[in-house]
């Protein structure tokens, strides 16, 4: 696999000109899902902003469609359920079953990318099958990894895919972070200098230009409880995103109310039932409210004292904590996997140890007990997601290796 930087560390967004952006390779984006997850909010300002041909390419269809339509994103969908339906759990039982689907999908998939210069895969369905067409479209391939490539999140089948289409038929990786820069290097072996760091970024105005002054109109606004110390858990329910350590930490701490936004995605009803179950058992139901999936991330962030992240597997980034640190309240985090690229301890953020409710309750009420301390942090966080986590830095580096990766003979090593 050739290399888009000569380091691990991504390019800086000095090195984009507009050269680059005019001369901008034309780019088939492909996303295996219809629902908003991290991938999918980072794939919408490149695709949005994208300056020359482009269409996104979706595998199921869903809200996200929608959302790059309202951003005139040109949207085309290759549907095949019996591909949607396997999960990163049961890999090993349905692909045979879903076989003639899946050729039939590599199929369209390279049809529509003989009108690209590159096929952009965003997600780990879309590397497959866009890089099992290699032979039929024979156009660059950029993979932009989002996960960590460990054996918690993936089974031994997964990985060896994923290890052989790197090597043979993938030309450029982009990483999310370096944990997952570095999880795909010891899985694949390849160079580590050969998977560039792109962190995501988000649109810092959305966040930090919305300051509001009256916090009891907005709770009252979004039906949430007034004169209460309020922590806030973003995301998706998913048992590896730790939300029910998060209500064991609310067990131990009376005083507190927790508020958990955001929905099963990716048929995790049955994590849903066991934290409501969990909730009553603990005796907390009181005190938890399940807001579901929202659209206005500053406005419910903002509404909270402390946001907190508990994932207990490595965060392949957590787009939810520089949203926390962007939203100007101070953020626990996990620290395992990219979030540690993102927070540090007591200086931008305060971190805890994974899945350890005990550390998390004491951190709460840390912070609940220093305002200072947590307006200290506060400061250091927007001014971490200025510098390094915006959405125009993020597009200036993205691009500067879209660019390259289209001219290969710039950068490119041999394998
Ligand atoms: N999100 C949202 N509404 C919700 C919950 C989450 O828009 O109700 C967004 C959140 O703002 C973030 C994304 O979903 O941008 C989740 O990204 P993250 O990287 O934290 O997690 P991932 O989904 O990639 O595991």
């Amino acid at each position: 696999m050739p290399t888009l930087a000569s380091s691990p560390v991504a390019v800086s967004s000095d090195q984009t000109s507009s050269a680059v952006r005019t001369n901008s390779p034309s780019v088939l984006f492909v996303d295996q899902s219809g629902q908003l997850g991290g991938a999918e909010f980072s794939l919408m300002p490149l695709a949005a902003t994208w300056g020359a041909p482009h269409e996104v390419l979706l595998l199921s269809d869903g809200p996200f469609r929608a959302r790059l339509e309202s951003l005139g994103v040109p949207v085309s969908l290759v549907c095949e359920a019996s591909v949607s339906q396997i999960r990163k759990d049961t890999v090993r039982l349905n692909w045979l079953r879903a076989l003639p689907g899946i050729l039939r999908q590599v199929r369209a998939i390279a049809r529509r990318a003989r009108a690209f210069d590159i096929l952009f895969l965003n997600t780990q369905k879309a590397l497959v099958l866009g890089a099992l067409g290699k032979p039929l479209h024979r156009k660059k391939i950029v993979w932009y990894l989002h996960d960590v490539m460990s054996s918690e999140h993936f089974g031994l089948l997964q990985r060896f895919v994923v290890r052989w289409l790197v090597r043979y038929a993938v030309d450029h990786v982009v990483a999310n972070s370096r944990a997952s820069a570095q999880s795909l290097v010891a899985l694949a072996h390849c160079a580590p200098d050969a998977v560039p760091v792109v962190h995501n970024g988000i649109d810092l105005g959305a966040f930090s230009g919305r300051q509001v002054s009256d916090v009891g109109a907005l709770r009252r606004r979004l039906g949430l409880p007034e004169g209460v110390y309020l922590a806030g858990l973003f995301g998706r329910l998913a048992p590896w995103k730790g939300q029910h350590i998060a209500l064991e930490a609310l067990a131990r701490l009376p005083h507190l109310h927790l508020v958990l936004v955001g929905s099963a995605l990716f048929g995790e009803e049955a994590y849903v039932e066991a934290l409501h179950e969990q909730a009553a058992r603990l005796g907390v139901q009181d005190r938890v409210i399940f807001a579901g999936f929202h659209d206005d991330m500053p406005a419910w962030m903002m509404a909270m004292d402390v946001i907190l992240h508990t994932s207990t597997e490595p965060e392949p980034f957590g787009r939810v904590i520089v949203e926390g640190m962007a939203a100007g309240r101070p953020v626990i985090a996990s620290a395992a996997g990219g979030v540690v690229e993102i927070v540090e301890h007591a200086r931008n953020g305060w971190l805890v140890p994974p899945g350890d409710p005990a550390a998390l309750a004491e951190a709460i009420e840390t912070l609940r007990g220093a305002p200072a301390l947590a307006s200290a942090l506060v400061l250091e966080a927007r001014a971490e997601v200025a510098k390094r986590f915006s959405v125009e830095v993020y597009l200036d580096r993205m691009r500067t290796l879209l660019a390259r990766a289209d001219d290969g003979s710039q950068t490119a090593k041999s394998r």
